[in-house]
C-alpha cells in the first residue's frame, strides 16, 4: 500500500489540528458563547486530528484516483463525454448568476431569463422545434415529460385509445422505460440487417391504438434512418406523434434538424451536446422543445422550481453563443469524422458488425482474435475494456447495445485531437496483439488501477460510502 492509499483516519494523531478557531471566534452576528446550552454538543466530533497538509494531500491524491474528461480521452459511445472549455465555468459561477436566489421576485432576475430565453431561441434554431421547456432534469425525465405531453395532445382530442408507443429494438434503454413509466404499452420494431428501422415492420403497427414512436437518429448504432421522411409521414397518417430522443444530438448539429426531418416532441441532453460533460450523477438538464402541433401543451412556467439545473443551463447557452453559427455546424462533422477515422483504423482487429459510414459513433462486436485456444479462454469485451484504463483511456461503452454480444461502442468528440486519436488507435491495436498472444494479460487487468474489478451488483446495491 502505498503511504496515500490510507484513509484519512489511519492518518488521525490525538491533538493534531490544521486550523485552529480563536476562542472568542464569532460567525456572522452570533458567537459560540451565545448559543443556547441545549443546542451545544455534549461529546466531541468523530472527526480524524491530521495537519492541513494531510488533508491537502488526501483529497488530493483521491482527486487523481478519478477518470475525467479533464484527465484523458473518454471514447464513451452514447454518453458524448466533451471537454467542457474552462470558461464556460467562470461564466456559469459569475456571481451575478450563481449569487442569485430562486425565490427572488420575477423583475429582479431579468439577466437569468434573459439567459433562459436566449438559449430556447438558440436550441430552437438548432433543432427546429418552436419552443422548449427547462422543467426536465435529465434525459429520462425529458422523456417522460415528452410523452406526457404527447398523452395531453391525444386526451385534449378526446382521443383516449392511444395507448402504446412504437420503440425500435435498437432504442436506448431509458426510451422503453420511460414509456411504460408513463403508462403506456411498449411494441418494439425491429431492426433490419442494415441495422435500420424495417419500414415494412412498421407499418402493420400502426393504427388508432397507438400515441407515436419514439426515436433517435442517427441511431444508437450510429447510423442515420435514411426513411425518416417516409416513417414520419406513416405515424402522421396514423394519428400519431413522433418523439425524437436527441440526448446524442452532437452529430446533427448545423446539419440536420429533428423538426424538419418531422419530429414533434424532443429532449436534448444539455449535459451531452452542449458542454456539460455526462456521468458521475452530477446535475443534468433535459430540456424538451415541440413543434407547432403540441405548442399548445407546453406548460407555462417552462423551468421547474428553482429554475432547473441553471449553471448547466449557462454553460450550455455560453457554449453556443462562444462557438456561433457557423462553429456550432463544424461540431457535428468534426465528431462524425473522428468516429469514422477510429471505426477504419481499427476494423482489421475488431470485429466490425455494420459496415457503413457512421455518425458521431460505432460499435465493434469483440476482437477478431480473442487469443481463445486449448484449455485458454479468449479476450471478451470487459477485457479489452479494462486493459485501456493500464493505458490512460477510459473504457468505451461496452455490452451495449444489446444488438451485439460484444459490443464495444466508441464515441469520440470533436474536441480531440488527431493526436489524440491516433494514440488512442495505437494503444487498441497493442491490446489486441496482447490478446491473440496471451489472453491472460487481459483477463487480469486492470494492473495498475487504484481498483481492479470491482462487482458492480454489490457496488450498486450494497454501497459502502463510508469507511
Ligand atoms: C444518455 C441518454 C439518455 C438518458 O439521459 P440521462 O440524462 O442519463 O437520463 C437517453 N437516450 C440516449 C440516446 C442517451 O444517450
Amino acid at each position: 500500500m502505498r503511504y496515500y492509499d490510507k484513509l484519512i483516519f489511519d492518518l488521525s494523531h490525538p491533538g493534531r489540528t490544521g486550523y485552529s478557531l480563536p476562542s472568542d471566534f464569532a460567525c456572522g452576528q452570533v458567537s459560540c458563547s451565545d448559543l443556547p446550552e441545549n443546542l451545544l454538543r455534549r461529546s466531541a466530533l468523530d472527526l480524524p486530528e491530521v495537519s492541513e497538509v494531510d488533508v491537502v494531500r488526501h483529497y488530493t491524491n483521491l482527486s487523481q484516483m478519478n477518470f475525467g474528461v479533464d484527465t484523458g480521452f473518454y471514447p464513451l459511445g452514447s454518453c458524448t463525454m466533451k471537454y467542457n472549455p474552462k470558461i464556460n465555468e467562470e461564466i456559469a459561477s459569475h456571481p451575478a448568476f450563481a449569487g442569485l436566489h430562486p425565490l427572488q421576485p420575477a423583475e429582479t432576475v431579468k439577466g437569468a431569463q434573459a439567459v433562459i430565453d436566449g438559449l430556447d431561441a438558440s436550441l430552437a434554431v438548432i433543432t427546429g422545434m418552436k419552443h422548449f421547456t427547462f422543467l426536465p432534469c435529465a434525459g429520462a425525465h425529458g422523456e417522460l415529460t415528452g410523452l406526457m405531453l404527447m398523452r395531453e395532445y391525444h386526451l385534449a382530442k378526446g382521443d383516449t385509445a392511444r395507448t402504446k408507443v412504437i420503440v425500435p429494438d435498437s432504442a436506448h434503454g431509458t426510451n422503453p422505460a420511460s414509456a411504460a413509466v408513463c403508462g403506456l404499452e411498449i411494441v418494439e420494431v425491429k431492426s433490419g440487417a442494415d441495422g435500420l428501422v424495417d419500414v415494412e415492420s412498421l407499418k402493420p403497427l400502426l393504427g388508432p391504438d397507438i400515441a407515436g414512436i419514439m426515436m433517435t437518429n442517427p441511431n444508437t448504432l450510429g447510423l442515420f434512418e435514411r426513411q425518416i421522411g417516409e416513417i414520419a409521414r406513416l405515424v402522421h397518417e396514423c394519428g400519431g406523434l413522433l418523439y425524437y430522443d436527441g440526448a446524442n444530438m452532437n452529430p446533427l448539429l448545423g446539419k440536420v434538424r429533428p423538426g424538419d426531418m418531422g419530429f414533434d416532441i424532443m429532449h436534448l441532453n444539455l449535459h451531452k451536446t452542449f458542454s456539460t460533460p455526462h456521468g458521475g450523477g452530477g446535475p443534468g438538464s433535459g430540456p424538451v422543445g415541440v413543434g407547432e402541433r403540441v405548442l399548445p401543451y407546453l406548460r407555462i412556467p417552462r423551468t421547474s422550481g428553482f429554475h432547473g439545473n441553471f449553471g448547466v443551463m449557462m454553460r450550455a447557452y455560453a457554449y453556443i453563443l462562444m462557438l456561433g453559427r457557423e462553429n456550432v455546424k463544424m461540431a457535428g462533422p468534426l465528431a462524425t469524422l473522428s468516429a469514422n477515422y477510429i471505426k477504419e483504423s481499427l476494423k482489421d482487429c475488431y470485429k466490425l458488425p455494420i459496415l457503413t459510414v457512421c455518425k458521431h459513433e460505432f460499435v465493434f462486436d469483440g476482437l477478431v482474435n480473442d487469443g481463445a485456444r486449448e484449455g485458454k479462454a479468449g479476450a471478451t469485451t470487459l477485457d479489452v475494456a479494462k486493459r485501456l484504463l493500464d493505458y490512460g483511456f477510459h473504457a468505451p461503452t461496452i455490452y451495449f447495445p444489446l444488438l451485439f454480444h460484444q459490443a464495444i461502442m466508441i464515441e469520440p468528440t470533436e474536441t480531440e485531437s488527431l493526436e489524440t486519436l491516433d494514440s488512442f488507435i495505437e494503444v487498441m491495436r497493442r491490446i489486441a496483439a496482447e490478446a491473440a498472444e496471451d489472453p491472460d494479460i487481459l483477463h487480469g487487468a486492470p494492473h495498475n488501477a487504484p481498483i481492479g474489478r470491482p462487482d458492480e451488483t454489490a457496488a450498486a446495491r450494497n454501497p459502502i460510502l463510508k469507511a
